[in-house]
């Protein structure tokens, strides 16, 4: 099976016109010029070097629609997809709260990213990719299960975990930065010890969940971690609470893949928390991330682009984050032109398809 790049970049960053077109009505902040912004400075331009650390494809390729809908419905009730559907039918109107506004395209700008997640999770099982940022809108971590919240509506960063863990039935680790707390994604695998979620995120505040004492049920617990910080943490506090969670979290449960919430929102420009994050911050906890997909998953992230609503100020954030995803400190991590033939690895001797993962229960 041929991988789908022959180029030798480090990081594959991708996205899809049909995240554009979720237009929320006139001053919403979820709107598309944060993606446009972030898509030019990620842009190699005529005064920077070539971003030889990484790849942008703009339009990467998406699974048919009836694979999307059937990789959604692992862990969204139809009702829910019903409801974003109809509501993109007759715009403007909203799903299940008035900060989900819904445009004519917002149904396609909410299956392109569960399809740019799916898609990127089943590149990474069969080996065909090995670290990448998706940027990509609406954003994931508060969508429920049968829940529409907080610009969110299908939670893509949860659909690529999910995947993965049914594909290898090994655990993954999602650690979510943005500076709120991923209410949707801690619900969906509180009882479950195959995907651990660890958080960092200004409290109390929007959606109100994410307390300390937040730290799963069942088989799950000890597998969600909490960070709860006040407003006005800055690069040192978050950065440290950070490094502290993943080091804990991942050293227990030893993932297969870190995938990253990566939500830009604590900066100290944006409009909607009030951390003092600068992109030094984000770099930092990039760092950490990278330091430890080294030490466990053989240097594999799958990064998905949640908040961040400062739309300049945003694309310097998510540069620094790519460029630090991009260095290789280890030089453990393979190219993605030959990553399939890492040793004593036999995982990709037949690709997955998404209907293969259809009969896998977790
Ligand atoms: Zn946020």
């Amino acid at each position: 099976m041929a991988p789908t790049t022959g180029d030798a970049t480090r990081v594959q960053v991708r996205s899809h016109p049909d995240c554009l077109l979720h237009r929320p009505t006139l001053g919403h902040p979820e709107a598309p010029v944060r993606l446009e912004a972030v898509l030019r400075a990620l842009e190699p331009g005529p005064h920077q070097p070539p971003a030889s650390g990484w790849s942008l494809d703009r339009q990467a390729p998406l699974p048919p629609e009836d694979d999307i809908l059937g990789v959604i419905h692992w862990l969204h009730t139809p009702e829910l997809v019903d409801r974003v559907r109809q509501a993109a039918l007759a715009p403007p109107g909203f799903v299940d709260g008035q900060d989900c506004v819904v445009s004519a395209g917002s149904f396609r700008a909410a299956m392109a990213a569960a399809g740019l997640a799916a898609q990127a999770a089943l590149d990474m099982v069969n080996q065909r990719l090995h670290r990448c940022f998706l940027a990509l809108r609406p954003p994931s971590h508060h969508a429920e299960a049968d829940r529409a919240r907080g610009y969110c509506f299908f939670n893509s960063v949860a659909l690529a975990a999910e995947l993965i863990t049914r594909a290898w039935n090994l655990p993954v680790l999602i650690a979510d930065f943005d500076a709120h707390h991923g209410n949707g994604t801690q619900a969906m695998f509180y009882d479950r010890a195959d995907v651990a979620y660890l958080s960092v995120h200004q409290y109390p505040t929007f959606p109100g969940t994410g307390a300390g004492d937040e730290i799963g049920t069942g088989a799950g617990r000890g597998t969600t971690r909490n960070i709860p910080l006040a407003a006005g943490a800055d690069d040192e506090i978050i950065a440290t609470a950070f490094e502290n969670g993943l080091a804990e979290l991942g050293s227990r449960i030893r993932p297969a893949v870190i995938l990253v919430s990566a939500g830009f929102d604590a900066h100290h420009d944006d409009p909607l928390a009030q951390m003092q994050v600068t992109e030094a911050g984000f770099r930092r906890m990039t760092r950490a991330v990278v330091q430890a997909a080294a030490a466990w998953s053989d240097g594999r992230i799958l990064s998905v682009l949640e908040g961040g609503f400062a739309p300049e100020s945003l694309a310097r954030s998510v540069r620094a984050h790519v460029e630090e995803l991009a260095i290789d400190e280890t030089s453990r991590i393979p190219a993605a032109s030959t990553a399939r033939d890492e040793p004593n690895d036999s995982r990709d001797a037949h690709a997955l398809e998404l209907e293969n993962l259809d009969e896998l229960e977790n």
